[in-house]
């Protein structure tokens, strides 16, 4: 997959090829298990579910109120019915003989006969009987059998990460026991001879490793299994070795640092040592090269060192990458609008993703700290604005489009 023009010091390759590039590079890499609905949240669906029951299974009312035959109502004004019984949630009503009304209750199961339900708003008791307004349509405030999802219509597709709606839903359907993918083995590793990790105290010229952990958190979060690599140092064989050892029990290898082109920078090498290198440029800010690649056919990526270069870039492209791996329908994130309240210079041929702060108006401010390095512009702000490749400035009242941190994170 190499491609020179888009290699070391060559162009740099527009997100969206890089982005298609790994969609189409790479395949599924675990198997399929069974797990209870209760442990089956973040996992992927590794089978289309199809509905094996109506959903609502029976024809209930939608509200506290009166069950009748419509065709009992009078066009002209309110009608006099007499009550005859009452539909409780999760008991069987009588059936509704003709020309009465039935007192019925939310959930509750249509009395046979029974086609419509009037809200109790707007009826009157009146002793054992009940007047109904005028003017409700026929079947109004009934919720159908099936209406929701009819027996055999697909419910959830394979590849569809399960969140809380889909757990709702397949708890509906009365599933119990979820075909998913097994969770994705992630190696996870930091370089740098400058990290070190709590409780360790600061010597000079050190700093705690941020990466491992946001990067493992991330991971945590789309189900993939961290298996800590650890801080590999600024060596050339022992991350050759590492690394080996890390690919041959992994699903995926992820590292941050040490993919630029310094003399630290040992990571590219290694891959290139020990297994094949697709190393490029990605045309983005903040984001540096990135290096992509196999360890004895296990993929292999090489996020840049900057924390928040480090975030943007995994969940840009890394993401795409794991949801490939897993099993996943990859979902780009989620794109709003918001309106500019600053001014901005860009230079042309790269996307910018600027951190912002999205105020309840839709109004974006941006964020006075944007080095790479700085984790409080993630931390203090709740929007990347993205510039697109061709824009040079943006100016206040600009709509900007724009993700959401959140969608990222989780
Ligand atoms: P590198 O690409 O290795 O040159 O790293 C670029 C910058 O990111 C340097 O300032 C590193 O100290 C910093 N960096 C690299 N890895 C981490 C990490 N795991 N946590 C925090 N900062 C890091
Ligand atoms: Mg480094």
């Amino acid at each position: 997959m190499t491609e020179a023009r888009f290699a070391f010091g060559g162009e740099a390759l527009p997100l969206d090829v890089a982005q298609a590039r790994i969609a189409e590079g790479f395949e599924c890499r675990v198997g399929v298990e069974i797990v209870a609905l209760h442990e089956a949240l973040g996992r992927v669906l590794a089978r289309d579910i199809t509905a094996p029951i109506n959903l609502p299974p029976f024809t209930n009312s939608a509200v506290d109120g009166y069950a009748v035959h419509h065709a009992d109502l009078r066009r002209d004004g309110a009608t006099l019915l007499p009550l005859h019984g009452k539909a409780f949630a999760g008991h069987v009503p009588p059936p509704l003989p003709p020309g009465a009304a039935a007192r019925i209750f939310t959930g509750a199961m249509l009395p046979p006969g029974a086609d419509t339900v009037q809200m109790q708003e707007d009826c009157e008791q009146r002793g054992d009987a009940v007047l109904l307004g005028a003017g409700i349509a026929p079947g109004a405030n009934c919720r159908l059998t099936g209406e929701d999802l009819a027996r055999g219509e697909r419910a959830l597709e394979a590849g569809r990460r399960l969140m809380p709606p889909e757990i709702g839903l397949l708890a509906a359907l009365g599933l119990e026991r979820i075909p998913v993918y097994q969770r994705l083995r992630v190696v996870l590793f930091s370089t740098g001879d400058e990290l070190v990790e709590a409780p360790a105290r600061l010597q000079a010229g050190q700093i705690y490793d941020a990466n491992r952990a946001l990067l493992a958190a991330l991971l945590s979060r789309l189900g993939a299994v961290v298996d800590d690599g650890g801080i590999l140092p600024d060596d050339p064989e022992s991350t050759q070795a590492r690394l080996r050892e890390a690919a041959s029990r992994a699903d995926l290898v992820l590292t941050s640092g040490g993919v630029s082109v310094g003399e630290a920078d040992h990571v590219r090498a290694a891959i290139e040592a020990v297994g094949e290198l697709t190393f490029w440029r990605v045309a983005i800010k903040p984001g540096r090269p990135m290096a992509l690649g196999q360890i004895g056919g296990t993929p292999m990526l090489g996020l840049p060192g900057n924390p928040v270069a480090a975030q943007i870039t995994f969940s840009l492209l890394g993401r795409s990458l794991l949801d490939r791996l897993a099993g996943a329908n990859h979902q780009p994130p989620i794109r709003f609008f918001a309106r500019s309240g600053f001014s901005f210079r860009k230079k042309p041929g790269r996307r910018e993703f600027l951190r912002v702060v999205t105020d309840a108006g839709g109004v974006a401010q941006r964020f006075p700290k944007e080095g790479a390095a700085m984790l409080t512009s993630l931390t203090q702000t709740n929007t990347l604005a993205d510039l697109p490749e061709a824009l040079t400035q943006v100016a206040p009242g600009d709509l900007l489009a724009c993700i959401a941190l959140a969608l990222l994170n989780g």
